[in-house]
């Protein structure tokens, strides 16, 4: 179908009755429907996202072209939720980070995002810790919440997190220990699990998965980074947060349709929270 009579019918149906009677069903928490891997495919991605149940996609940003490619998406698809925010990764090329308080400003974007520290990548920790503290100081001072990325960084992240009291968020596909995730409950964050979860071998994953109280749980697929057991990366649409609410609810001995309207519950409370 082309590209443009799909979203076109998308749309139609989003600013429907059935959306504000039944809610968006589930919400992709972190996807990266900016990517170019999705360019042209985004309108049909979120027709089957709906279709399965998959009603909302937060989608953030990794540098300033990916945050207005999210904010501009959003504008044409009313189920893309956008984040506007620097990566560790992107740290070696860009250091400013005025156009995120300036987008944060200006747009609708709904949180902070992607931000954190990354241990395992060539621009060192001092590089990226003025940036990340900087962007965590703009999600306090406008009351948004973060996604977070953390890999071989927790001591450093949990440091940054805790210089900032109040600041919300999401520790997204979270791959730490049960003890990192004891903190980060303590600190009120949310966790989102995506594909790691679904691989038998994930053991650390699936054990956050498992101690992590239900209202703190969150989904995601990170698509199309992140493969699912049986899917490759390549293949991960937000539809694909659909097996992982199933593999979460099995690991925890948990009725599906049970933790996915408390997962709903805490999307609402995630984004709609006002002090
Ligand atoms: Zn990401």
């Amino acid at each position: 179908m082309h590209p443009r009579i799909a979203s076109t019918g998308l749309a139609g149906e989003d600013t429907g009755a059935p959306r504000d009677t039944h809610g968006p069903g589930l919400t992709d928490t972190h996807c990266h429907l900016n990517d170019p891997a999705f360019e042209g495919r985004v309108a049909a991605v979120l027709a089957r996202a709906r279709e399965a149940g998959v009603g909302q996609v937060i989608v953030p940003g990794w540098d300033a072209a990916s945050s207005r490619r999210a904010l501009a998406l959003a504008a044409e698809f009313p189920a893309i939720l956008p984040a506007v925010g620097l990566h560790p990764w992107m740290v070696a090329a860009e250091a400013d980070t005025r156009w995120v308080a300036v987008l944060a400003a200006e747009s609708r974007a709904v949180a902070i995002g992607e931000i954190g520290l990354d241990g395992a990548v060539e621009a060192p920790l001092a590089w990226q810790l003025p940036v990340f503290r900087a962007q965590l100081a703009l999600a306090r001072e406008r009351d948004l919440p973060v996604l977070l990325h953390c890999r071989a960084a927790w001591e450093p992240l949990l440091a940054c997190l805790r210089e900032v009291p109040g600041v919300r968020g999401v520790l997204h596909a979270f791959n730490g220990s049960v003890e990192v995730l004891r903190e980060c409950l303590a600190m009120g964050l949310y966790v989102a699990f995506g594909g790691g979860v679904t691989r038998p071998n994930n053991r650390r994953a699936q054990q956050a998965a498992i101690a992590a109280p239900a209202d703190r749980l969150l989904l995601e697929t990170d698509a199309p980074s992140i493969g699912q057991d049986g899917v490759p990366p390549a293949a991960v649409e937000p539809r694909h947060v659909v097996p992982v609410l199933r593999r979460l609810a099995a690991l925890r001995g948990e009725d599906a349709a049970a933790l996915g309207a408390r997962i709903v519950e805490n999307v609402r409370a995630l984004l709609n929270h006002r002090p």
